[in-house]
């Protein structure tokens, strides 16, 4: 595990009055514009990223880019590679597709929301934060199980069950500011509280510079997204056929 402290005197513990939350940041457009969203509600935010072994490693650097651009207190990468149990195209030898397909993509990562937020969870318990944000949405990736409203909810009861916060009768929720926007809407969102999208990297298999590959859906749905919401496209591109015209 490895972590940066942005403040020198970032606190570790309950040691201020400010309200705190944890925020997953995995360097992507929704996870940037879930922490602007959780800064502009006044929160101390403390970030995490997830090493899981997966193949674009670029958004785990702008994951650092943007804890430290925005104002995080501190920023945690945590280790757990789920290469080893593979089952996704993002962590096994299976091709990132660069077509659309119906059903639950195989970008689909078994179980990741739960084992992110379980991660996030000890880290919001020991720091004494009474949120955990998460940048989920169900609309235009309807595909995931875990990015549903019920999953959270579900989540949320075991995170007041299995936690001696929790136990002690101090609410820990789980905020998901995101989760009925589509990506226009997201982006408008983030636009209006500041945040840099060029900093952020969402293509499944960006190369080492963070540039995007044009191709495959996670790509489509941010380059759709940006077009739609009229906000100007900063995303650097492998080709330049793929940059916005
Ligand atoms: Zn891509």
């Amino acid at each position: 595990m490895t972590e940066n402290t942005f403040s020198e005197d970032a606190p570790t513990s309950a040691a201020t009055d400010a309200k705190k939350c944890v925020v997953l940041l995995s360097g992507g457009l929704d996870s940037a514009t879930c922490l602007a969203v959780a800064r502009d509600q006044g929160y101390d935010c403390y970030t995490m990223a997830v090493d899981y072994g997966q193949r674009h490693r670029a958004e785990l650097a702008a994951s650092e880019k943007l804890a430290e651009a925005m104002g995080a207190v501190a920023h945690k990468v945590l280790h757990i590679d789920l290469r080893n149990i593979g089952g996704s195209a993002l962590t096994d030898d299976i091709d990132v597709p660069e077509e659309r397909q119906g059903g639950i993509p195989v970008t689909y990562v078994p179980a990741r929301n739960t084992i992110f937020l379980s991660m996030a969870l000890a880290y919001a318990e020991t720091v004494g934060a009474e949120r955990i944000f998460i940048g989920v949405n169900q609309v235009d990736y309807s595909g995931y199980p875990d990015c549903r409203p019920e999953f959270i909810q579900a989540f949320q009861k075991l995170a007041q069950l299995a936690t001696k916060v929790g136990v002690e009768g101090q609410p820990l929720r789980i905020e998901t500011p995101l989760i009925d926007l589509n990506k226009a809407e997201i982006i408008r969102l983030g636009d209006s509280l500041g945040v840099d999208y060029g900093l952020t990297v969402s293509c499944y298999q960006a190369d080492e510079q963070g540039r995007a590959c044009g191709q495959c859906d996670s790509c489509y749905y941010r380059k759709k997204g940006f077009a739609e919401a009229g906000v100007a496209d900063p995303t650097p591109y492998q080709s330049t056929t793929d940059a916005p015209a």
